[in-house]
């Protein structure tokens, strides 16, 4: 009998051989229907920062739902979305935001580009409707989202339907400037007169195979952005709440981008939220007098209450335990811990960004991705590596015991296989 789910990002050939049915979840594990206990490494797509089953968001999120299940945001509001909104506000560099609210990141991404074209659209600049992001980002997989980013890899049947103006080239350090900023600074100059806004993945480059850049870079492109009155979006739906050490991956660079996009770990991946937080002086222009800029978009499940239950929870959590400082001193230990896996003769680089260790394999090793990978898997770890590249990102509440664990694991599997 033919699968019923259509499952997302899987081969047929993976659905033939059957993968596990997965039953509960606790800490860093998973548990199948056969009582095998898996660890997820990857934090079930970058999402379970806290791991799985924290008593305090179940909490949040069993009690929301004994009093309101849902209720829209449309013409409506509830106390826990209010006081999400401001939660996120105080969280910005300056507080003076607005969010509008999504079930998942893609959708928060959306809000965002549309808002960047009305923006201009409002201001009385309606040619300014171009949206450019970097080559190879990868903002979700609605078609503006695919327009914005665009992984060959996986978007090419999509590429006539999207609509595809420049792309910022990923930054080259060079001897002039160790950012690699002055190819991007050309890109934003020459189109500037018909960019909205400009959309990146601060830091890292995650579905285009966890490739980082530097803080400088990003300063530097806010600080273009401003000067040729271009929009800058901050695609914090992989990074933010932690990730990289600094709540937000822009922090690492000083800066107060226009629109923060989150999803994902705002929930602590326990609930589809999401939320593109937007400054002030852009939410003003969408005012219905005296001309009707009113932001007609909206999704049916914006705001819902138990989602911003276990967001409320879930900032809670990192502000009380601490997550951030946490998971930037695991980050230390762990690119200690896995410095030897660069000796090894199959292993191209390795590069780091805070709690996200990642080994890119040469070409030459690209047959032994999979087998890597299914090894791995017997032993109890759920990678998903992108291409030629294996990451570590797990949830940021692992022990040092765990992870030195999954480090090991990983470095025997990838001499066992390779070598
Ligand atoms: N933006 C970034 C940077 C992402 O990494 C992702 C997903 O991985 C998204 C947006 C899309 O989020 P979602 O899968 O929740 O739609």
């Amino acid at each position: 009998m033919k699968n019923k789910i259509f499952h997302p990002y899987t081969t047929f050939t993976a659905i033939e051989k059957g993968f596990p049915n997965m039953v509960r979840g606790e800490g860093i594990y998973l548990f199948d229907d056969q009582g095998n206990r898996y660890v997820d490494i990857v934090s079930s797509w970058w999402a379970c920062a806290l791991g799985h089953g924290h008593p305090k968001v179940v909490k949040a999120i069993r009690e929301q739902a004994e009093i309101l299940q849902h209720s829209i945001t449309g013409s409506l509001t509830h106390p826990k979305v209010l006081e999400l909104a401001e939660r996120l506000a105080d969280l910005m560099p300056t507080p003076d935001r607005h969010s509008v609210f999504a079930s998942d990141g893609c959708s928060a991404v959306e809000a965002a580009l549309k808002i960047a074209i009305q923006y201009w659209y409002n201001t009385g600049r309606p040619e300014k409707c171009w949206i450019i992001g970097m080559d190879q980002g990868y903002h979700g997989d609605s078609l503006g989202a695919l327009g914005a980013g665009f992984v060959d890899h996986f978007h090419k049947p999509f590429e006539r339907a999207v609509t595809h103006h420049a792309k910022l080239p990923f930054p080259v350090p060079t001897a002039d400037d160790p950012d690699g900023f002055p190819p991007s600074k050309a890109v934003i100059e020459q189109h500037a007169d018909r960019l909205a806004a400009v959309i990146v993945e601060p830091l890292c480059l995650g579905s285009a195979g966890m490739k980082i850049y530097s803080a400088g870079y990003l300063k530097k492109l806010a600080d273009c952005c401003a000067e040729n009155n271009v929009l800058l979006i901050v695609d914090e739906v992989a990074m933010g709440f932690g990730r990289t050490g600094k709540r937000f991956a822009f922090n690492h660079a000083d800066i107060d981008p226009d629109m923060v996009t989150v999803g994902k770990a705002l929930t602590a991946g326990y609930m589809p939220l999401s939320a593109c937080i937007v400054k002030d002086g852009i939410y003003d222009t969408f005012s219905d007098a005296p001309e009707d800029h009113t932001f007609y978009h909206g999704n049916t499940f914006a705001g819902h209450p138990i989602g911003c239950a276990a967001a409320l929870a879930a900032l809670e959590i990192y502000e009380a335990e601490d997550t951030v400082a946490r998971a930037a001193g695991m980050a230390e230990k762990m690119k200690q811990w896995m410095q030897p896996l660069a000796e090894l003769d199959c292993v191209k680089e390795l590069r780091f960004l805070g709690m996200i260790g990642v080994v890119e394999l040469k070409d030459s090793a690209q047959a032994q991705v999979a087998a890597i990978k299914q090894a791995l898997f017997e032993q109890g770890y759920l990678l998903r590596p992108l291409g030629t590249v294996f990451y570590l990102m797990p949830p940021l509440v692992i022990s040092d015991d765990e992870l030195k664990a999954a480090v090991c694991a990983l470095q025997q599997t990838i001499e066992d296989v390779c070598c």
